[in-house]
Order: C-alpha cells, then sequence, then structure tokens
C-alpha cells in the first residue's frame, strides 16, 4: 500500500462522512469523492508533501465513474439510511435516492399501477407482518410505594408469549425448571401459581463463578433455553411471567433483555427484567433477602428451604401488547426501452437495495447496532444506477435504426428476508418472462480482492459460454467462473428468475470477508475502483447482448427450470412438523456437513438459506439447486432460542 499525502486526506473525509459529522446536505451536495485509499492518484500531488491538497484536487483527480460509485456507496451506507430496512423511514430515503438517480440518468417510470394512474418508479407489494410492541410497563407495588420500570432498560416485553394486561402478586420459581434425574425441582409442593407473577431466573443452577452446574462442561446443557422453563411455569397458570437475567451469571447474554424473535410458547404476557430492576423489587419488596440471596436457593436446594414462595406484600402490575404491522415493501423499477424490432425484448438488470437494518434479523453479531451494508448492497446498488446512466448514454450514440433489447433496472427489496422483492416481480413481472431474455445480479461487489470477481451463470443455455467469455477475457477483471442448474440455485435475486426459466448471470466478490451480515460491513472497506471494473464488465456485457441478433435458447435437458439429481448431502434426517413450522432434526450423521456445521438433534430448522423452511418439500428443493461447496445459512429453533448456523455442503457420494 502506498501512503501519500492524499490518499491520507482521502481517508480522513471518509471517516468523517462514516461519522456523520458532515451535515447530510453537504454529502448530498459533494459533487464527487475519491479513490480508496490505496490507489495510486491519477497525477501526483504537486504540492510538496507538507502542504496537504484539499478535499476537491483529491477529488479531482478520481475517474468519474469512481466518483459517483463513491458518492452512491457514501449516502446508501451514512446512518441515515438506518440500514436500509423495508418498512422504515431510511429505506424510504434509500429508494428516493435511487429513484432519483434513475430519473436523472433518464429511465422512464416502469410499474404500472392496477388502477390505471400514471407509471411509477415504484413496485409494490406486502410483506406480511412485523411485530410491533404498542405498550409495555411494569409498576411495583409494594410498602405503601409505587415505582415504574423503565422499559427497554429495566424490562421488555418479548414475543415468548402473548398480550394482556394483569396485576397480582408476585411469586418466586427460581430457574423454572423440573430435571427428575437431577432430583430437582423448582417448584414447591402445595404452592400455587395461579394468578400471579411468576419471576423467574434465566438459565439453570450455577456454581459461584456463574456456571452451569449442569452441563458438564463449558456452556450450559439442554434446559437453561427459554422453551423448557417457560412451558413449565405455563403449566401451573400464572397470569404472566418474567424471566429474570440471573445476577452473576457467566454469560454475555445476562446483560440483554434481548430473548430473540422466538414464536409464542405459552399464551400469556412473558417479559425480560434485567438482574438491577429484579434485584431492586427483591430488595424492596422482600426487605430481607437480596436477589442474589433467592438466586442461592436455587442454585443448591437445600432441604426444609422452600424452592418457589411468594414474595410477601409485593404486587405487579404489568402489561404488555404488540401487533403484527403489514409491512409494505418496493422495488425501484425504471426502464430504458429498446428500438426497432428487438424492443419488446427484456435484460433485467437488479441489484437489491434492502439490508438489515439494526441487525433486526440474519445478523450474524444479533441486534442492536447499525448494519449499514456497504458490500451488501450499497455497492451492488451503486452498480446498477451506474449502469442505468451508461446504458442510457450508449443508447442515444446508437445509430438510429439499430435494434436494441429494453433494458429493465430494478432496485430490489426485502433480499435479506429471503428474496422477497425479486420473488414478487417474477409473479408479477413487468414484461413477460418469456420475452425476458437474461437476468444480470449484483450482490456485493464493494470488496473485490486482486481483481477476482465471482460470476454464475445458468448452466445449460446453448452458445451462453461462447458469449460472456471473451467479454470477460477483455474486461481486466478476473472472472471466477461457475455455473449453476436448476431452479433456484443460489442465495440472491437471480435465484428467482433462473426458477422461472431465464438465463442469469450474478456477480459477487469471490474472496468473501468475515464482516458479511454484520455491522462491521462498512464504507471504509469499500474498493471504488475495482467494483468499477466490474460495473464496466456488467456494461459491457448488457451493451452485447442487447444487440445480439438473437436470444438464447434454453437446452431442454440440461437448463434451468430443469430438476436435477442431488449433488449435495447435509448429513441429517427430518421430520415435518404438525403445523408446517420448520422441519425437525432426529438424527445428525457424525462428522457429516450438519455435525459440522453444529446442528443438534432435536433443532428445529426454520429458515434456510434465507427462506422460511416450512417443510421438507422445500428443503429438498433448496437442496436439489445446490452444488457441493456451497455454504448455507440456516436459523434453527434450539430450546426456544433461533441460533443461526453456516453450513458447507459436502458432495453426495456416488450411487453406483
Ligand atoms: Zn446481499
Amino acid at each position: 500500500m502506498q501512503t501519500t499525502a492524499a490518499s491520507m486526506s482521502s481517508r480522513t473525509l471518509l471517516s468523517a462522512l462514516v461519522a456523520g459529522s458532515l451535515a447530510w446536505t453537504a454529502i448530498l451536495a459533494t459533487p464527487g469523492a475519491l479513490a480508496q485509499d490505496t490507489a495510486k492518484p491519477a497525477t501526483p500531488p504537486a504540492a510538496p508533501a507538507a502542504a496537504k491538497p484539499r478535499i476537491h484536487e483529491i477529488l479531482a483527480q478520481s475517474d468519474a465513474d469512481v466518483q459517483a460509485f463513491n458518492d452512491h456507496v457514501t449516502i446508501l451506507s451514512n446512518p441515515w439510511m438506518e440500514g436500509r430496512l423495508p418498512g422504515t423511514r431510511g429505506m424510504e430515503y434509500a429508494m428516493n435516492y435511487m429513484e432519483d438517480q434513475f430519473k436523472k440518468a433518464g429511465l422512464e417510470p416502469a410499474f404500472q399501477p392496477s388502477d390505471g394512474s400514471a407509471k411509477t418508479y415504484r413496485q409494490p407489494f406486502s410483506l406480511g407482518g412485523q411485530r410491533q410492541v404498542t405498550q409495555e410497563t411494569i409498576v411495583v407495588k409494594c410498602g405503601g410505594t409505587e415505582k415504574a420500570l423503565v422499559a427497554g432498560k429495566d424490562f421488555k416485553f418479548t414475543s415468548l408469549g402473548k398480550n394482556g394486561t394483569v396485576e397480582g402478586p408476585v411469586a418466586f420459581v427460581g430457574y423454572g425448571l423440573e430435571n427428575a434425574e437431577k432430583k430437582y425441582t423448582s417448584f414447591a409442593e402445595g404452592h400455587s401459581l395461579e394468578g400471579k407473577i411468576a419471576l423467574v431466573l434465566r438459565f439453570e443452577p450455577m456454581d459461584a463463578n456463574g456456571k452451569s452446574l449442569w452441563s458438564g462442561g463449558d456452556g450450559w446443557s439442554g434446559q437453561a433455553g427459554f422453551q423448557g422453563k417457560i412451558a413449565a411455569v405455563a403449566k401451573r397458570k400464572p397470569a404472566a411471567i418474567i424471566v429474570v437475567n440471573t445476577p452473576g451469571a457467566n454469560d454475555p447474554r445476562v446483560s440483554s433483555l434481548n430473548a430473540g424473535g422466538g414464536r409464542a410458547m405459552c399464551d400469556v404476557p412473558v417479559f425480560m427484567m434485567s438482574a438491577e430492576a429484579a434485584g431492586d423489587l427483591v430488595s424492596r419488596c422482600d426487605g430481607k433477602r437480596s436477589l442474589m440471596d433467592l438466586r442461592k436457593i436455587a442454585d443448591a436446594p437445600t432441604a426444609g428451604v422452600a424452592q418457589s414462595f411468594d414474595l410477601d406484600g409485593s404486587t405487579l402490575a404489568v402489561a404488555g401488547v404488540s401487533e403484527e404491522k403489514p409491512v409494505r415493501a418496493e422495488n425501484v423499477v425504471g426502464v430504458l426501452p429498446g428500438q426497432g424490432a428487438l424492443a419488446k425484448e427484456v435484460i433485467v438488470i437488479g441489484g437489491h437495495l434492502d439490508h438489515l437494518g439494526m441487525g433486526d434479523f440474519g445478523s450474524r453479531e444479533g441486534p442492536g447496532k447499525l448494519h449499514p451494508g456497504a458490500d451488501d448492497n450499497a455497492s451492488g446498488a451503486a452498480g446498477i444506477m451506474l449502469l442505468a446512466n451508461s446504458l442510457t448514454k450508449a443508447y442515444k450514440d446508437a445509430p438510429l435504426g439499430t435494434p436494441l433489447r429494453s433494458i429493465l433496472f430494478v432496485g430490489f427489496s426485502a433480499e435479506e428476508s429471503g428474496l422477497n422483492g425479486s420473488r414478487h416481480y417474477v409473479d408479477n413481472p413487468i414484461y413477460p418472462i418469456k420475452d425476458t431474455v437474461l437476468m444480470m445480479n449484483f450482490d456485493m461487489i464493494g470488496r473485490i480482492k486482486n481483481s477476482r470477481l465471482s460470476v454464475t451463470a445458468s448452466d445449460g443455455v446453448k452458445g451462453f459460454k461462447e458469449w460472456y467469455q471473451p467479454i470477460y477475457a477483455q474486461s481486466g477483471v478476473k472472472v471466477v467462473e461457475a455455473v449453476s442448474r436448476g431452479g433456484g440455485g443460489g442465495g440472491s435475486d437471480h435465484a428467482s428468475f433462473q426458477s422461472v426459466g431465464v438465463p442469469i448471470l450474478f456477480a459477487i466478490i469471490a474472496d468473501f470477508h468475515d464482516d458479511y451480515h454484520t455491522s462491521r460491513d462498512t464504507l471504509d472497506k469499500i474498493d471504488r475502483e475495482e467494483a468499477v471494473k466490474a460495473v464496466r464488465l456488467w456494461h459491457e456485457l448488457a451493451w452485447s447482448m442487447t444487440q445480439r441478433a438473437d436470444r438464447f435458447e434454453i437446452d431442454s435437458t440440461s437448463g434451468p427450470m430443469r430438476a436435477q439429481p442431488m449433488k449435495v448431502r447435509v448429513g441429517l434426517r427430518t421430520r415435518d412438523t404438525d403445523d408446517a413450522s420448520g422441519i425437525e432434526i432426529v438424527d445428525v450423521t457424525k462428522d457429516g456437513s450438519a455435525d459440522k456445521a453444529g446442528l443438534k438433534k432435536g433443532d428445529k430448522i426454520v429458515k434456510w438459506n434465507k427462506h422460511e423452511l416450512k417443510d421438507r418439500q422445500g428443503f429438498v428443493d433448496d437442496l436439489r439447486a445446490q452444488e457441493p461447496g456451497a455454504k448455507i445459512q440456516a436459523v434453527v429453533l434450539r430450546d426456544g432460542k433461533e441460533v443461526t448456523v453456516y453450513i458447507t455442503l459436502e458432495a453426495a457420494k456416488e450411487t453406483p
């Protein structure tokens, strides 16, 4: 890496942009920006090293496409965009920005609303419900005093139970566990919980260092999760359940009120409470003992000491109400109309605009921090905006009468929650699928290393390779080629198109990074110049395809659409659940893909490869489209908690 005065300054400005210390209007007004800090300036700085170049001098040195790419990624990944979660104000800003860029490039609005009103740049669709808490209160009443606890700090209403507003005496029920093997029970004989508010400790009996007494090693046993204790307590008919972060537990989760996005496990309201708030409640209401004293009773049951009991004289008034609010999402769609005999055929160039918000789902770190998604997929969306511009110019410059296909540019929404925007599109196409000759998808082109770009192409498309390979060869990008067969293959929006028989090209960084789906996917790590090379490759491919006399023919035996024998093996046996809420793992093959990824017997797979998994059929269909070596994200429910795992699929054994 070469460190020059110029690159130092560019880094300083970039960190200012990242930190949001420049006004939003100033960022919007900034005409261009900077090459990545590893890049050599086009000309050496004129001033001696001592005099640092001004920002406008750095801007002037970088290529116009690099500047535009930088502008787009900077804007899409800044904190005002709130991680571009569908349904948020930040996502609305991001869509406005993309729409505005499409307009400036000269694209026409592509979506015709069904009520016959004017065409728009937005294709709306419903995303189903999203849980929103509309009320959460806990008031502690004891000794003639009342104290309202602070939602979000002292406690939180969870999705583990149902809505409710109740008032009742407080009963302590230890860890809320029964373990016949260990002759352990948290429930004193004859102690009724009916109509009471049950205070239950998180995890399981622990030693003085806060480590499990039951797991026989690191971590917790299978009983420490929410599901078992909530079921055991709920069986005894309390009016509400409060799970308390156990003081002194050796687990970082004990400082969080997050109970995961799990489904309801009982039909009374369930809250999480901090150790501090619960400690205050116990000392104020019980008067004699601390919360730690109560924990010790539960850790080491002693003959003659009741394991569960009422906290005399204390009453809690609790209320928790949440609603499922429908979320409306929109694909941003603009069209560059073709001309001549080819105009009715269309090429779709797309990439997803959405990301994970504050890590609300799909995050590898859990919720709470901004997930800017600079690489995933502000980079790809930025590429789409550059292409809208460059291809519009190319169309204007084309000799009159040259037959050109139409090009539809799409910023897909809700990709991260399961390719929702692209699936909606192929079910409700703006141009007929039969006239859609190619789909080109960008997902993560911002952190290309050593010029290596992975491009996946549909298999079984006649003449496809012969067409794209010479274009790759001239691009200056080291294309790492892959092919994909069958419907649904792969984890981004192109898969939706491939599943309806449209040939696809899909570009993504060839060398994956560890910041994927974390708060660390930030602007400062983006390599703008390499990304622009990928954009230029995409331009050349699109420009060639738009004039190609013939569309590609699909081989009826090996092209997109045809089901293939399974090429991968997961190494587990599963069964459907009664309510189609996922599939349950009944056996895990030792040292198989699933075992290596940490999947366990009893886990319920609820999400697979970014899709909600309902039944085995869906699972098998997805596996048919996978190639050996594919890395799949899966979410399983284990002890009532969602656990995310990454499975590298191994090759299926050859069957003789
Ligand atoms: Zn992505």
